[in-house]
């Protein structure tokens, strides 16, 4: 991921190490040259632009310009800022137990397999993970959870093929829950081609009810402004606690990473970068930050 807009900075930034003496008009040149990355890497124009005034704002100070490296300290500025729009800090789980996690998202975004994921990560810290599938639409998802969870080695709650509630669902799976050892519960709820109001009624009723430490929304990066969109919707029907975003393997261009925080105002926790059960990783925004700058 990245690769395009790291490119792209490497030369920027390469040319601007390399002037002795730096004036304000050679530190322009090079944010306009930033900026057209970021667009390019499709990150939101209001972003890109904000974005660039506060780089510039700091970089344009006596200081930076007077000092010996001024290069280095420009590339600096765009680092510590790049953390920032990446999302700061590393925002970790609440897993207070009995914790609830619930995950939800589109369909094909990797909600299912990201359940899988979780659970051997969190099995690999020393936790009990159990899984429990509530798409009731879908019998193949609902499958699909069980041969994971059986990869994993996780205890999983399947429901009854005929049930259509979901409320009712999860109070048996919260009873059968009972009768486990665990210290996590990993929800995998049902999904859409896109959101509808009965999705999101449904999610809505589900939340009401379990009451989660967690609210999980699982995006596909590859969608880039699509999946930012997605995030915002659906915390503004049911209030995520962060975000995983999949797939960061296959988008080389970045911008849902990048526009996530900001116009989410929600931490993207996790990624996934494959298809193997153990590719899911924290996400750090310094670290990514370090990958973007080479
Ligand atoms: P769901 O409909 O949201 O439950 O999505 P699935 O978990 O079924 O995933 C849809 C497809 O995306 C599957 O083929 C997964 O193997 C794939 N997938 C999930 N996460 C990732 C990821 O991080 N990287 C890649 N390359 N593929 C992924």
């Amino acid at each position: 991921m990245f690769s395009n807009l790291a490119d792209s900075l490497d030369k920027t930034f390469r040319n601007l190490r390399g002037v002795g003496k730096i004036s304000e008009s050679n530190i322009t040149d090079a944010l306009r040259d930033v900026r057209l990355a970021l667009l390019e890497a499709d990150v939101e124009f209001g972003i890109a632009k904000e974005f660039i005034a506060h780089v510039k704002e700091k970089a344009m100070g006596a200081d930076v310009l007077k000092s010996i490296k001024p290069g280095e300290q420009i590339v600096k500025i765009f680092h510590d800022e790049l953390a920032e729009l990446l999302g700061g800090d590393q925002v970790g789980l609440d897993l207070t137990p009995p914790a609830r996690l619930v995950l939800c998202g589109l369909n094909g975004a990797g909600k299912t397999t990201t359940a899988g994921k979780l659970a051997l990560r969190l099995k690999k810290e020393g936790r009990k993970p159990i899984l429990v599938a509530i798409d009731l639409y879908r019998p193949a998802a609902i499958d699909q959870l069980a041969t994971l969870a059986k990869q994993v080695d996780v205890p999983v709650y399947t429901p009854d093929a005929s049930e259509s509630d979901v409320v009712k669902v999860a109070r048996e799976a919260l009873a059968w829950a009972e009768t486990q050892r665990h210290d996590v519960i990993i929800f995998d709820t049902a999904g859409r081609q896109e959101i509808d109001e009965r999705l999101i009624e449904e999610l809505k009723r589900l939340h009401t009810f379990l009451q989660p430490q967690e609210t999980l929304l699982v995006a596909d990066a590859a969608t880039g402004q699509q999946a930012v969109s997605v995030a915002k919707h659906f915390d503004e029907a049911v209030g995520i606690t962060g975000i995983i975003l999949t797939k960061l393997d296959g988008d080389a261009r970045g911008g849902a990473a990048l526009s996530m925080r900001s116009i989410t105002g929600k931490p993207i926790k996790y990624a996934g970068e494959g298809e193997k059960l153990d590719q899911l990783f924290e996400f750090h925004p310094n670290r990514m930050a370090d990958r973007i700058l080479g």
